[in-house]
Parts: structure tokens; sequence; C-alpha cells
């Protein structure tokens, strides 16, 4: 299991899933031939990100941020029992919340869920299937949704046709009163704080941790895979204003990549982060002291 140490707060990572993903699911046009010209460019993309045949190596996974007495759950997954349009994800039967309890998280140990945005893939085990009804897995949190993330899917039909991720997965948390809506830049506590990355959702948000002199930043969805930090104007098809991703990136690498900040990507496969360091006309990811 992978976990990090940033002064005194630990970052650990829970799994849910881990698949090789045809380039064309997240970039529409980029065959693999074109991912292993990018590999080749950026040598650093393989083996860890990029397979030999030019599938993007990712992950889906929940970062479990324990500050102080708080235990911090980062996106939830997928989740199970749920009705997706993506095969791979449809009425999951997994192991997850068996798996972040023997990482030392039991469901009732969570104090705050935040989701860095409200996509599918980042919302799954806010609730669970009890008795037909959708009720939230994390009975003691404060689930925290960003105001205007929140209130463009509320409005909005979710990405997908045939699912509801809102509905089962949003709704059911307000219903039961554990919901805060907050602002963009929402602190947490002193070491942990939103910083507004919009671009991939209106209301995008990563996390920054900082203690003891030490940083380090989940990324979320502003981007997906580490072959945008060798290319930041690379955005992805599920971009909903692919400019303002760009910009986002642009604007926020340069400043990440001050050689002490830890950069963990939501989707990336293994090593998942490394210390972010410029490199050409876009920047790379250095795990050789990390982890
Ligand atoms: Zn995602």
């Amino acid at each position: 299991m992978l976990s990090w140490r940033i002064g005194r707060v630990t970052i650990t990572s829970v799994v849910e899933s881990e698949t090789p993903t045809s380039p064309r699911f997240l970039y529409r046009d980029m065959g693999k031939a074109d991912v292993l010209a990018r590999a080749a460019a950026a040598t650093w993309l393989r083996p860890n990100f990029v397979s030999d045949e030019g599938y993007l190596l990712q992950k889906i996974q929940c970062l479990v941020v324990e500050a102080g007495d708080l235990r911090i759950a980062v996106d939830t997954c997928v989740g199970n029992d749920k009705q997706r349009s993506n095969e791979l994800w449809d009425h999951l039967d997994g192991p997850f919340l068996d798996d972040l309890a023997a990482a030392g998280f039991p469901a009732e140990s969570i104090t705050h869920v935040v989701c860095t945005h409200l996509h599918v893939d980042h919302v799954g085990w806010n609730t669970m299937l009890v008795d037909d009804r959708w009720v939230p897995t994390f009975p003691n949190a404060r689930y925290l949704f960003v105001d205007a993330e929140y209130e463009h899917w509320r409005d909005e039909p979710g990405l997908f046709d045939g699912e509801d991720p809102f509905g089962d997965s949003v709704a059911p948390v307000l219903d039961a009163g554990l919901a805060e809506l907050v602002a963009p830049d929402h602190r947490i506590c002193d070491e942990v704080r939103f910083e507004s990355t919009p671009g991939h959702t209106p209301g995008h948000i990563s996390l920054v941790i900082a203690s003891d002199g030490e940083r380090a930043v989940i990324t979320g969805d502003m981007l997906h895979h580490p072959m945008q930090l060798a290319d930041p104007e690379l955005s992805s098809m599920f971009d909903t204003d692919p400019d303002q991703s760009r910009a986002t990136r642009r604007r926020a690498f340069p400043q990440w990549a001050d050689g002490r900040t830890l950069v963990i990507g939501t989707h990336f496969g293994t090593p998942t982060a490394g210390v972010l360091q410029p490199d050409g006309d876009g920047f790379r990811l250095d795990w050789s002291t990390t982890g």
C-alpha cells in the first residue's frame, strides 16, 4: 500500500481498481501509437504510466489524509451496486470498504469526505445500498461539496446516459444532513486546504497539504494522466471547459514545481506521486526520493 508523510500529516492510498486504459477513452483521437510517441519524448513516462503497448496505466483510489484527529477521505471511487453505463463500473461488488478498514480506516472513523468534483468515479462510496436505499457510507463524516460544483451537477444530467450519480451518491448525503456546501478555497484545518482548479468541471478543486515546511498536492482530475504534466495543453474529453482546464494547469504547475512539492495524481498508476520538476516546455515527476 502506498503512503506518504508530509510533516505531521500522513496520506494513504486505498485502491478500488487498477486498469490499463485505452487513450481514446480519455483523449479523443489519441491512439496508442500517439501515446508511445509522447513517451519516447518524455522517457520518464515508461514503464510506470504507459505500457509497452501504449495503454495508460491508471487507477481509481481514495486518498485518506490523517491530520491531527482528522481522517479525511478524498474522492470515493465508483462504489458498489451502482447502475453505471460503463460496464467496468456497473453494479460492482468489490472489497473497497474492507480494504479501507484493513488500512486502518473503518468507515465510522472517517471525519470528512472531500470530492474533488462530482464525476461518477469520485462520488461512488459516498453512499451504499442498505435495504434498497442509498445511505451515507461514512455516518460520522462531514461531506464537503464545493457550492459551484454542487449547483452545476444538480441541474445537469450526468456524463453518461442511463445513470444518475448525483441522485444515488450526492443527494442522499444532503437528505441525511451530512453535507456542507463550501467555497473552492475552503480550509479544513491548519494543514489542509482546497485550491480552486476549475476547467475539468466548474467547481473542481485540488487539495493542498502543508506541514512542517513540506507540501503535497492531491490533483483530482485537473489532469488525468502524467502525459499532461509533459504537455499541459493536453485536455481530456471529459473537461467541461478544455480551455479553462489548460489555463488552470498553466497556472498551477509552475507554482507546484518548486522542487519540494509532492504531486499525488488521483488517477496515476504506481508510484502515483513524485516531486514536480520543470522539464523543457513542460514538467516531469521525480519519485526517486518519495513514497
Ligand atoms: Zn476521475
